[in-house]
């Protein structure tokens, strides 16, 4: 009889554990406590508009071991269109000064030599890091599943990045640039604008235009939810069992062994294993009551700085609208916007490179900030009303700026918060990404074994600083290659 992995979660990392839980013959069913897969990576439908939440980039569109990933969980198949924009963000300052950031490196060396020639030594050693952490492959097996040959092979390889590891594995973006000392201003003022005062790790800024460069983190046309769905029904051709609607609220245990879960309802389902791809504190302590967890684990959720949650307004517009880039930042700190006084700014993003967005002669254009937790977590139900109505009210006047006369051809404004993030999908504190890749924790991804608990595996982005969906594929195909290694079987990813 083939034994049963229940997967709590049912967003990307879950629906990749379930995928390969059943190329591996095991019986899987997934639970998920919304209506939808998805997660964190879908979209919703608003009057023939489609407003997407997750999808810019998706590393390993190209090559490389997130591409086999997607590859085998039906991510990417010879239907999927990719596009590698040219352009990352265009930055705005309050007064007009503009900053581009172009994914390809020798075009963006090419431009910022131009614009602050005084600086040329040092944007070429940055765009320098950048070019050499190419050499950065991620590991395709897990921790304790590598082959020797494997390790030494890619250790030779990733030579040249080492040295990058060493010199900025530790440091955040803001010493980086305060190290390279560019004597420009301007250049200053907008690189590090982009993090703010955040502690962003240098190494992961640094490893992102590496992606880009390589055409490897592109964009996929239909965008989020089209690529849940494509996992979902790869994941239930293969004979998977998806129970929607439905929510965990403990995991049992005997002798330190997982069993199975109850729901929420009071109905249990019993398991040989348990993968939580679920929100990472919710799983360790509420559904195991925090009695699994050790110094770094307890580190971490007390410690590590989260993402900031974020608000998006999602305008469906009665009319074309072009724009020659995928997003622009305005950098207005301290701008309100509803209740929230912006750190950095906000962002515009008009999906005009998709066509499925929005029905043919329309435009879909979102604006989202950074809106911290504390400001949603109590707010009563009218006070939370009126809160979005102020916001779409403040919305309209910033998209009225950027495209005066856009306002008449308004057709639908959908407020999204981190409230509606939380009550979807369990995130913690409405951190979309969970723990913020800093100077402190880059290198300290947490293991996917609870200490002293048998049976149960953990997946998906709180594993690993920076989250993302690479890290969310990657941890569902981990887990199951541990199950089979306790299994004694031979791991297959097709
Ligand atoms: C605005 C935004 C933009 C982003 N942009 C990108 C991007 O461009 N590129 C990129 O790589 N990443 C991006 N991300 C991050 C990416 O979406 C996430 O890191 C990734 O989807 C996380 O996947 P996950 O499966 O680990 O977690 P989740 O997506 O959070 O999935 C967890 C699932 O578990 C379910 N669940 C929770 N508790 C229970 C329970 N008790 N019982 C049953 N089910 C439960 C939830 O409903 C959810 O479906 C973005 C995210 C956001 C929000």
């Amino acid at each position: 009889m083939a034994k049963k992995i229940v997967i709590i979660g049912g967003g990307v990392a879950g629906l990749s554990a379930g995928i390969y839980a059943k190329l591996n013959g095991f019986d899987a069913e997934i639970i998920e406590m919304h209506s939808v897969t998805g997660g964190q990576c879908t979209a919703w439908d608003r009057k023939g508009y489609r407003f997407d939440y997750c999808l810019h980039w998706l590393v390993g569109t190209r090559k490389g071991p997130f591409n086999d990933i997607w590859r085998e969980t039906n991510v990417l198949n010879d239907n999927v269109e990719i596009v590698d924009h040219d352009v990352h963000t265009k930055l705005i300052a309050e007064d007009g000064r503009e900053f581009v950031i172009y994914t390809d490196l020798a075009r963006w060396e090419e431009y910022l030599c131009k614009l602050v020639p005084e600086d040329t030594k040092k944007i070429k050693k940055m765009c320098g890091d950048m070019k050499k952490s190419a050499f950065l492959q991620p590991f395709s097996d897990p921790p304790g599943l590598r082959k020797i040959g494997n390790t030494i092979k890619s250790g030779f390889g990733m030579m040249p990045v080492m040295i990058l590891f060493m010199k900025y594995g530790r440091k955040s973006c803001e010493e980086y640039f305060r190290k390279l000392d560019f004597k420009n201003e301007d250049l200053n003022f907008f690189l590090n604008s982009i993090f703010g005062s955040r502690d962003f790790s240098a190494l992961a800024f640094i490893m992102m235009f590496a992606w880009f460069n390589q055409k490897n983190a592109g964009y996929l046309i239909g965008g989020s939810l089209p690529m849940a769905q494509r996992m979902t029904n790869w994941y239930i051709g293969l004979g998977g069992i998806l129970r929607a609607k439905s929510t965990v609220s403990k995991i049992m245990v005997e002798d330190d062994t997982a069993k199975g879960v109850v729901l929420s309802d009071g109905s249990e389902i019993a398991a040989d294993y348990i993968i939580s791809a679920a929100d990472g504190h919710s799983t360790i302590f509420d559904m195991l009551g925090g009695k699994y967890i050790d110094k770094k684990i307890k580190n971490a959720y007390e410690k590590w700085e989260l993402f900031t949650p974020i608000v998006q307004v999602s305008f469906g517009i009665n009319k074309i609208i072009e724009s020659d880039v995928p997003v622009e930042t305005w950098i207005t700190p301290g701008q309100v916007i509803g209740m929230t006084k912006t750190g950095t700014g906000y962002s515009i993003m008009n999906y005009c490179y998709d066509p499925t967005m929005a029905p043919s002669g329309k435009s879909v254009i979102v604006i989202r900030f950074d809106s911290p937790w504390d400001l949603w977590k109590d707010l009563e139900s009218n006070d939370y009303k009126n809160e979005k109505l102020q916001i779409e009210k403040d919305a309209r006047v910033i998209l009225e700026k950027r495209y005066p006369g856009i306002s008449d051809a308004i057709e639908v404004c959908d407020v999204a918060t981190p409230v509606t993030d939380v009550s979807y999908t369990g995130v913690w504190k409405g951190s979309y990404e969970g723990f913020l890749p800093s100077s402190k924790n880059l290198m300290d991804n947490l293991n996917s074994t609870l200490p002293g608990l048998k049976k149960f595996y953990m997946a998906g982005q709180w594993l690993f600083p920076g989250g993302g969906l690479p890290p969310a594929g990657q941890s569902g195909k981990w887990a199951v290659q541990y199950i089979c290694k306790e299994e004694k079987m031979m791991f297959k990813a097709s």
